[in-house]
């Protein structure tokens, strides 16, 4: 074993502390990995604060963990020492279940996730990447290309993948018209991901100020979502829009959007119901309403290596990890362009 430093929750309503504990010393699949950088997700807030009611203490949260292979077990291939890399929401599945073998182990029921998810091996719970060193199966560690800044690639292994993989699914490119709701870190990689997938992007928001960022993002068109009469401008005319809001609203205002056949797809996952659909909402005009979690593994190598291709990246704010208190306030009032990364180098 060996003691690590991170910054770990005891409580759902107290602030996030240093703490140190033990990793495992890689067995012969596994690749050990120094931490430089680690995103902030907002589901780090809502598990912090145990809003989905499944919180384990102490917890020290991060999945969009990027670094530098240190070392690697005996039978590990693809990795060596020096290699960077990143871990994202998951470190483990069963590997034998019908979606495992279809690289969707984000559906598998023995899914084991980054943090707050009992770790299979050590009888304990995963430990995430607000630290300074994880150690994972090599099937769960991506490559992520030279090209790529490291601190700004943290956030593709969350709000990256959670915005590709639905995109992917239902098919987005050149000719439709996508809707993007939300202005925060899934949204502006949504943003980013659509234009390069070539769509033709429309930003919702509720931030007036945002609007000439969500430009510069690559969105054609910006709604201001709590504005009736711009949302009514649009109405039946989306292939499929992505809803990335952490918060309960009123779906039917972007069910209303969609045209016959169209998709409104969920990302945003809020501590309450939503008030709506309605129904009436959606046989009319035969509209979807799904949801989608994360990404595969092999999707989330895939989107890596589209967003080397197409010179992706997140926009990204580094703070030291003493910082990270305040920023989870910040991001609650929707202050962040667009995501906290974590410099590990400052534990
Ligand atoms: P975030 O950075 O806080 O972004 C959320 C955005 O929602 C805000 O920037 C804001 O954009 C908008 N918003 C905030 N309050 C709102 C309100 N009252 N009404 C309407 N819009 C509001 O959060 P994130 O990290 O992108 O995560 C978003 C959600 O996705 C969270 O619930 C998170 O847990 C979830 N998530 C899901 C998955 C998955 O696999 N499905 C993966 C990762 C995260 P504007 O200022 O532009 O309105
Ligand atoms: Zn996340």
């Amino acid at each position: 074993m060996s003691q690590t430093l991170g910054y770990a929750a005891h409580n759902h309503n107290t602030s996030l502390e240093p703490f140190s504990f033990e990793r495992r010393e890689p067995l012969a699949t596994d690749v050990q990995i120094e931490i430089l950088y680690c995103g902030v997700c907002h589901s780090d807030i809502h598990q912090v604060r145990n809003e989905w009611g499944n919180s384990s203490f102490p917890m020290v949260p991060g999945h969009e963990i990027v670094g530098k292979v240190t070392k690697i077990g005996a039978e590990v291939k693809g990795f060596k020492v020096g290699d960077n890399v990143g871990v994202g929401c998951m470190v483990g599945s069963c590997g034998v279940c019908p979606d495992c073998h279809e690289d969707l182990q984000q559906y598998c029921n023995s899914a084991e996730f980054t943090y707050n998810s009992p770790d299979k091996i050590s009888g304990g719970s995963h430990y995430g990447g607000y630290s300074k060193q994880i150690v994972v199966n090599q099937d769960f560690v991506l490559r992520i290309s030279d090209k790529l800044d490291l601190a700004a690639a943290a956030p593709l292994l969350c709000a990256g993948i959670t915005t590709y993989s639905p995109l992917r699914h239902w098919k987005v490119g050149k000719g439709d018209k996508v809707g993007v709701v939300g202005l925060g870190g899934l949204g502006h990689m949504g943003i980013k991901l659509a234009h390069a997938m070539g769509a033709y992007v429309v930003l919702f928001t509720t931030s007036p100020s945002k609007v000439q960022d969500a430009k510069r993002l690559g969105a054609d068109e910006v709604v201001i979502s709590t504005n009736p009469e711009e949302i009514a401008q649009h109405i039946a005319s989306f292939d499929f829009i992505l809803n990335t809001v952490a918060v309960p609203h009123d779906l039917d205002a972007f069910t209303s959007l969609l045209k016959r056949d169209g998709t409104l797809c969920l990302v945003g996952v809020p501590d309450q119901a939503h008030p709506s659909p309605s129904v009436g909402h959606l046989i009319f005009k035969r509209r979807n309403l799904a949801g989608s979690l994360i990404g595969g593994i092999k999707e989330t190598q895939e989107m890596l290596d589209f967003c080397a291709e197409h010179n992706i990246t997140s926009d990204i704010e580094i703070i030291p990890m003493q910082q990270i208190n305040e920023a989870y306030e910040r991001v609650l009032k929707s202050d962040v362009k667009y995501r906290f990364v974590i410099d590990l180098a400052s534990l």
